[in-house]
């Protein structure tokens, strides 16, 4: 079969529809563009991701033109209670919105417009090419842009497939885990946010923060040890003990309390794709590189990524005739798309050392943190 001549055409292939395909396609296809966007599923299913928004990403929402349709869905958080020790250190104020993921994704994708294909379907294999980039599906059907995006989350298999190199900057770096909490009274909680750090070098656990998510308040933790230590199975199996031993004090600043429902678990592996510079074809968000959540940086890498490449590659992009694998190494190595993804590397890996590491400079640094922490700087 000439798949050339059954193609679908498009200016612009989108290859997933998490935060970062559906706010790409969102933007180029208000830029005028014509855009397919593909994706296994219709609507962005109840995954364990960012259940936050940090005023900086809503301000990059902002400025994309996204915000207000993802703000209804939110809760705002006005103020956070820090606490250590058993104790409230300080309260500061900010302007938070506590988000399931799904519902971050499904608020944007509402924004795609119209004449945009959402095509549910799963793509099996990539062509790059500097004039007709092509994408097959596991369905058969070809799709022929100008350039692709590739923005398929952590699952590796296609960037890989472009012959990219995953670099694993650190294996098994950190673990997440999210949950529901009530107070055992049945009360509501009296705050909407709290942040609470035991003692890293008793627990391993970093901190926790506590939000409202809906009428729910959502509790993530943010921890460094292997994903098969016992501490993972003990706290989901038997998970307000587990907390109450990981994390003392904390009853002391918020109540009583019982974990509700499951733990939802996550390893973390922390990586970035190299040598992934190929004609016609870009990629993006986690698909490029992997976050730790506890850096609270994932979405604001994935917008800065929308916002560098929709914005200012783009337009120049699909003015020339032909776009080869040069052009699309300066995306990568554009300084304010760099600098976010480098800082996001070095944050995960030095938080990681603040934790675990008992050398005297990770030691001072530690107790800097805690310092810093304490007094609110
Ligand atoms: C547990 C956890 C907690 C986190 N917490 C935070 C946080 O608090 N703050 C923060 O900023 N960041 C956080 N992050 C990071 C943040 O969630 C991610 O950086 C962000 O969601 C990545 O978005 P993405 O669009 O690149 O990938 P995704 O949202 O994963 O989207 C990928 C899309 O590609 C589709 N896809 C996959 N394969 C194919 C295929 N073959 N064909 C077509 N489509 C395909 C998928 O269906 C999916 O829709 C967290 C991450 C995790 C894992």
């Amino acid at each position: 079969m000439d798949t050339a001549a059954a193609a679908i055409r498009r200016d612009v292939i989108v290859v997933g529809a998490g935060l970062a395909g559906s706010a790409a396609a969102t933007v180029l296809a208000r830029r005028g563009l014509s855009v397919a966007v593909i994706d296994p599923y219709a609507e962005f299913p109840p995954l364990f991701r960012a259940e936050k928004i940090e005023p900086d990403q809503a301000a990059l929402l902002q400025s994309l033109g996204l915000f207000e349709k993802v703000r209804e869905r939110t809760r705002i958080i006005r103020e956070i209670i820090h606490g250590r020790g058993g104790r409230v250190l300080y309260r500061r104020k900010i302007e938070q919105f506590g988000i399931s993921y799904c519902d971050t994704v499904n608020q944007v994708r509402a924004q795609i417009p119209e004449e945009v294909e959402f095509k549910v379907g799963r793509v099996e294999t990539l062509t790059p090419d500097a004039e007709h980039p092509q994408v097959v599906l596991a369905d058969g059907t070809v799709y022929e842009g100008r350039l692709v995006i590739v923005a398929s989350g952590m699952n590796g298999r296609l960037p890989e497939q472009l012959g990219a190199q995953k670099n694993m900057v650190h294996d098994e770096l950190s673990m997440v885990f999210g949950f529901m909490l009530e107070r055992s009274d049945g009360e509501p909680f009296p705050f909407e946010s709290v942040t609470y750090r035991p003692d890293p070098k008793a627990s391993r656990v970093d901190y926790l923060t506590l939000f409202l998510m809906g009428q729910m308040m959502r509790v993530n933790v943010f921890a460094y040890w292997p994903a098969r230590d016992a501490t993972t199975r003990e706290l989901l199996n038997n998970p307000t003990a587990t907390l109450a031993r990981l994390v003392p004090g904390l009853d002391k600043v918020i109540g009583a309390y019982v974990v509700k429902g499951k733990v939802e678990p996550f390893r973390i592996d922390l990586y970035r794709m190299q040598d992934c510079a190929r004609p016609g074809m870009v990629l993006i968000g986690d698909a490029y590189q992997s976050v730790c959540p506890s850096t609270g940086m994932g979405q604001s890498k994935v917008l800065t990524d929308v916002d560098v490449l929709c914005n200012e590659f783009v337009p120049k992009w699909l003015a020339a005739a032909r776009l080869p694998g040069e052009e699309i190494a300066a995306f990568y190595a554009h300084p304010r798309k760099a600098e976010v993804d480098d800082q996001a590397l070095s944050r995960a890996l030095s938080t990681r050392q603040c934790v675990v590491s008992d050398a005297l400079q990770w030691r001072v640094r530690r107790m800097v943190r805690a310092w810093r922490f304490a007094h609110g700087v």
